[in-house]
């Protein structure tokens, strides 16, 4: 879908798909070399990163394998608590492996801090993070998100695998939802 499609529901587009393709990349570009005869295993997190992972994964030239994991997280309201559940598990075994997890967006950053030291703790041999967005409250966090693809404001964005009531997930863009369509 496009931006122009649904005009009315966005303030405004923060990153086209070019835009995004080029970042990645050059994340690539970074991952190949940092994993250099390693054995690359890229953790999508459902269901906001399966955009990212499908363009990233084409954008290696290299082998990587792919697993998921869907995960949801408790929290009183809006905001998430850190404690988490998981609702699919990984297929492979961990143990030994340079585990990369794919993100779509880091916020808070809590779920994703249970998610290093829940990785870690099954006997990866390194785990680190890619994100394609990064809010400012994500600098409170403790885990260090090695691979960033943009830093962005504090709205509420949408596109790109990420949604707003399941919805928007297939938009091509992010873009700034209008605040009027949750509201
Ligand atoms: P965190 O645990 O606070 O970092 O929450 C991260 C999760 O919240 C992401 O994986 C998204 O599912 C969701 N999220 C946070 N900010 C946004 C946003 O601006 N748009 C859509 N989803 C968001
Ligand atoms: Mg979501």
């Amino acid at each position: 879908m496009e931006s122009k499609a649904v005009s009315a529901e966005l303030t405004k587009v923060l990153l086209t798909e070019e835009q995004i393709l080029i970042r990645l990349k050059e994340l690539a570009l970074q991952v190949e070399s940092d994993y250099e005869q390693k054995d690359l295993l890229l953790v999508g997190v459902l269901k906001g990163a399966v955009v990212l992972m499908a363009d990233f994964i084409r954008c290696l030239t290299r082998h990587a394998d792919t697993d998921w994991m869907a995960v949801s997280s408790y929290g009183s309201g809006t905001k998430s608590s850190g404690v988490v559940r998981i609702n699919k598990d990984l297929d492979q075994d961990v143990i030994g492996r340079d585990v990369l997890i794919i993100e779509d967006i880091i916020d808070s950053g809590l779920t994703l801090n249970w998610l290093v030291s829940n990785l870690r703790s099954r006997g990866a041999r390194s785990v680190e993070v890619l994100t394609l967005l990064r809010k400012p409250d994500a600098a409170k966090v403790s885990v260090t998100v090695k691979y960033v693809g943009f830093d962005i404001p504090n709205d509420f964005v949408v596109g790109y695998g990420l949604d707003f009531a399941e919805k928007y997930r297939n938009l091509r863009d992010v873009a700034v939802l209008a605040p009027h369509m949750y509201s």
